[in-house]
């Protein structure tokens, strides 16, 4: 069998880790052959620490074949020990009162740290999935406070959005979900995404033409795909959890297993693809195969598509603007 792989989460005890660390350690994530230790962090509070513990006993409980192993942490130093993926879940969330600035500079603090660390002790290879909001800047932080890693291999979450986008765009063509292919979302991880169904296909029609209606894509669509976060704080009183911890696992499986030349959308640090500054951490179609992933390239930009990618590009800017002094 399989040597196990190390697998980091942080935020191990909040509602998204609740939703996701059951699915690492059943195979849904990594494959039903591929044992897996889990390196959880969690802030050194003793509450944290305590529901940790609790998730822990879980875990325990599930009897999951697969798990190797299970580690509860307060230090990064220890968590992201020669770990081979790195799930960085826990963010500070906007408070009462608090400013974007201060909630920029909080996570700042928190991402450096943990870049820092990855940085020194991980696998030489481990694969970063940020998932604590604003991802995209905590990405982009923490890629640059690991000089030593490549910064290839530091990816935000746009997996939520794209699955969002697909469900709502099955809906609308009366198709099934899984027959949708080679859609993909732009940009920042925020209201301002640019979910783009010009290439789709669904059972191999163009989206696009069945649709045939530009105003529902800007005025329906889109905003509904942007919204839809709230929407759920709306209906359900807590947010996200299970479909964010889903779109985690879909995630680093097919950045993982690969995609079988299907697009995926991955937040990633541009090259320039695309008009889109280097280094930028920025949602964008890819392929994956061996454990690598490749922005697919030559696509058109209309007019509106272009309008779409400035408004997400230059929220993300001010963004990376805000935390440039903190770096
Ligand atoms: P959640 O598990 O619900 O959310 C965690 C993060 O994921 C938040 O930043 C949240 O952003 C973000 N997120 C991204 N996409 C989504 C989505 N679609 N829906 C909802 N959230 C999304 O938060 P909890 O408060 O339950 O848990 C966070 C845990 O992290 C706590 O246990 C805390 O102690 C821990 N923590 C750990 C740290 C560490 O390990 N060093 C550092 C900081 C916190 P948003 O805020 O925008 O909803």
């Amino acid at each position: 069998s399989k040597t196990p792989v190390r697998v980091a989460v942080t935020g191990a005890a909040g509602q998204i880790g609740y939703a996701l660390l059951f699915r690492i350690a059943s195979g849904e994530m990594l494959g039903k052959d591929q044992p897996v230790i889990l390196q959880l962090l969690e802030i050194p509070d003793e509450k944290a620490q305590n529901a940790l513990k609790g998730v822990i006993m879980e875990l325990e409980d599930c009897a999951f074949p697969l798990l190797a192993g299970v580690e509860a942490h307060s230090d990064p130093l220890q968590a992201f020990k020669d770990t081979d993926y790195a799930l960085l879940v826990g963010a500070r969330p906007r408070g009462p009162g608090m400013e974007r600035a201060d909630l920029l500079a909080a996570n700042a603090q928190i991402f450096t740290a943990q870049g820092k660390a990855l940085n020194a002790v991980a696998s030489r290879n481990v694969k970063v999935l940020v998932v604590g909001n604003p991802a995209n800047t905590n990405a982009y932080i923490a890629m640059k406070s690991a000089p030593d890693l490549p910064a290839k291999n530091f990816t935000a979450m746009l997996r939520l959005d794209h699955n969002r986008a697909a469900s709502q765009l099955a809906a609308k063509t009366g198709t099934k979900v899984g027959d949708i292919k080679k859609l993909t979302v732009w940009g920042n991880h925020s209201p301002t995404m640019y979910a783009d169904y010009r290439f789709a296909t669904t059972n191999g029609q163009s989206i696009k033409d069945l649709v045939n209606d530009q105003v529902w894509n800007a005025d329906t669509f889109l905003p509904t795909v942007g919204k839809r976060g709230a929407a759920i704080i709306a209906a359900r009183g807590l947010s996200s959890a299970a479909s964010a911890a889903n779109a985690a696992i879909d995630h680093m499986r097919d950045w993982a297993l690969g995609s079988n030349g299907e697009w995926v959308t991955m937040g990633v640090p541009s090259n320039g693809e695309y008009g889109i500054p280097a280094g930028v951490v920025f949602g964008f179609p890819v392929t994956t195969a061996g454990g690598e992933y490749k922005i697919v390239e030559g696509l058109e930009i209309d007019a509106f598509s272009q309008e779409r990618i400035n408004i997400t590009l230059a929220e993300l800017q001010g963004e990376q603007d805000g935390v440039k002094h903190l770096l």
